[in-house]
C-alpha cells in the first residue's frame, strides 16, 4: 500500500526558489509514496525540517560547521588554460575541495544535525561510490552517533579505499549483494533498515530523492553552492549570475545546489550532464532523463528506467555516483519544462575530459565531476561567455579506474 496524502498538513514555510508544491510536487514529479510502516516517520521530519529550516539556531550552527570543518566558502575558480582550450570563461566550483571530497557533506550536517534535534542517535544512509557514506560516517564521528552504510557490493570492490575510510571513522559498512549490488539495490536495504527502526533511526538520503521532503530539503542543504557562486561571480564578473551552470546527474543534488538560485532566472542556462554509460542507446547508459519513463521509485514519482511492465532496468556508468535509475523530481521537472538542458556524456568522453582538465589545470575530478566537464566539448559558448562547472568532487576515490582505463586504452589519447 502507498499513499500520498501529506499535504493535509498545513505548512509553515516555503522555499522561494524551488518550483515545488506543499505536497512536494515538481510539476507531474515528486510526492511521497511511502509504505503505511513510515508514514509517521516521514511526517515527524517534514515536521522537524519546517521547523528548523528558518530557525536562526539551527542555521546558525549549520554556517559554522560549513566554514569551520568543511572550509566553505569552496572557492570559484577562474580556469585559464582551460578557458583557453575552449575559447571562453570557464570557473570551477571547487567543491572538491571541501573536507571529505565532495559536495556531499553539506548535506550530510544539514540531515545529522536536523537528526540530532529530533532526538535520533542512530543514523543510517546508502552510498554509491562512497562519497554520502563517507561524508555521513563523518559527520556521525563528529557528533558522536551511530552510523550504518548500506553499499552495493559491487560499489564495495570498486571504492575500496572509501569503504576503509568509514570503517576508520567508526560506522559499519554492510554490503548489498542483491540486483546489480550497485546504489538502488543499497537504497532498497536502507529504507528496509528504516522500516524496521522507524523510532531510533534518521534515514540520511545523499541526494535529492526519496519521498518528501527530501529532495527539497537536501536541495536545500546544497543551496549554499549557488548562494556563494553570486557574491563569488558579483566579485570576479562584476554580474552576480554567469550565463551557463554545468553540473552533473546522479540523482541531482550537486545540481539542485549549483542551480537553486539560477531556477528563476531564465538569462541562467542550466545544463545537466547525465551518464550516457557505453551509449545512450546502447543498453548500458545511466541516462534517465533520456531513456526514463514515469514510474515510481524510492517513494518519488520520476522518470525510472524501467521496461514497460514496471521492472526497473539495471543502469550503468562508469562512475558509481551516477549509477542510478532514477532521478529526482526536480531536475525531471526542470528537463520537462525545458528550463533545464540535458547532455549525456559517456564513458570515453568523461574520462577525456578527466585527463585534459588534470593536465591543464592540475585538479583530478571525480568521474561523475568530469561528466560536466564534458559538456565543454559539446556545447559551443561565446568567447564573452561567463560558463560556471560545478566540481562536484575530488578523484581520489577513482584513481583505480582512472589507471585502469589509461592502461586499457594506451592507443587512444586520453
Ligand atoms: C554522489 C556524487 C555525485 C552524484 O550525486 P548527485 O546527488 O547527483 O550530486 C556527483 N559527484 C560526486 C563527486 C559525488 O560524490
Amino acid at each position: 500500500m502507498t499513499h500520498n496524502d501529506l499535504q493535509a498538513t498545513t505548512l509553515h514555510h516555503r522555499i522561494a526558489h524551488l518550483p515545488v508544491d506543499e505536497a512536494g510536487y515538481y510539476g507531474r514529479f515528486g510526492g511521497a509514496y511511502i509504505p503505511e510502516i513510515l508514514y509517521s516517520n516521514v511526517e515527524r521530519l517534514k515536521q522537524a525540517y519546517h521547523r528548523y529550516a528558518d530557525d536562526p539556531e539551527f542555521n546558525a550552527q549549520y554556517e559554522r560547521l560549513l566554514r569551520d570543518y568543511v572550509g566553505r566558502p569552496s572557492p570559484l575558480y577562474r580556469a585559464d588554460r582551460l578557458s583557453q582550450h575552449y575559447a571562453t570563461n570557464i570557473y570551477l566550483k571547487r567543491e572538491d575541495l571541501n573536507h571529505t571530497g565532495a559536495h556531499k557533506i553539506n548535506n550530510a550536517i544539514g540531515s545529522v544535525l536536523l537528526a540530532q534535534r529530533m532526538g535520533k542517535h542512530r543514523i543510517i544512509a546508502e552510498t554509491g561510490a562512497g562519497q554520502h557514506g563517507v561524508a555521513t560516517a563523518t559527520v556521525c564521528a563528529l557528533m558522536g552517533l551511530e552510523c550504518v552504510v548500506y553499499m552495493g557490493a559491487t560499489d564495495v570492490a570498486r571504492q575500496r579505499p572509501n569503504v576503509e575510510r568509514m570503517k576508520m571513522l567508526g560506522a559499519t559498512v554492510v554490503p548489498v549483494t542483491s540486483g546489480n549490488a550497485t546504489l538502488k539495490d543499497a537504497t532498497n536495504e536502507a529504507i528496509r533498515d528504516w522500516c524496521c527502526h522507524p523510532d531510533t533511526t534518521f534515514y540520511v538520503i545523499g541526494s535529492t530523492v526519496g519521498p518528501h521532503p527530501y529532495p527539497e530539503m537536501v536541495a536545500r542543504f546544497q543551496s549554499v553552492i549557488s548562494r556563494e557562486m553570486q557574491s563569488q561571480l558579483l566579485g570576479q564578473t562584476g554580474r552576480d549570475y554567469p550565463d551557463a551552470v554545468i553540473a552533473c546527474v546522479g540523482g541531482g543534488s550537486n545540481a539542485a545546489g549549483a542551480f537553486y538560485y539560477f531556477i528563476d532566472r531564465p538569462e541562467v542556462r542550466l545544463i545537466a550532464a547525465e551518464a550516457g554509460g557505453k551509449g545512450v542507446d546502447s543498453g548500458e547508459t545511466a541516462a534517465t532523463i533520456q531513456k526514463g519513463t514515469e514510474g515510481i521509485i524510492h517513494g518519488a514519482r520520476t522518470l525510472v528506467m524501467q521496461t514497460s511492465d514496471g521492472q526497473i532496468t539495471e543502469p550503468y556508468s562508469i562512475s558509481a555516483g551516477l549509477d542510478y535509475p532514477g532521478i529526482g523530481p526536480l531536475h525531471a521537472h526542470l528537463a520537462q519544462t525545458g528550463r533545464e538542458e540535458v547532455i549525456a556524456i559517456n564513458d570515453d568522453e568523461a574520462l577525456r575530459s578527466a585527463y585534459l582538465l588534470t593536465s591543464l589545470e592540475g585538479i583530478i575530478p571525480a568521474l561523475e565531476s568530469a561528466h560536466a566537464l564534458g559538456v565543454l566539448d559539446h556545447v559551443k559558448f561565446l568567447p564573452d561567455d561567463v560558463v560556471v562547472v560545478n566540481l562536484s568532487g575530488r578523484g581520489d576515490k577513482d584513481m583505480e579506474t582512472y589507471l585502469s582505463q589509461k592502461e586499457k586504452g594506451k592507443s587512444q589519447k586520453y
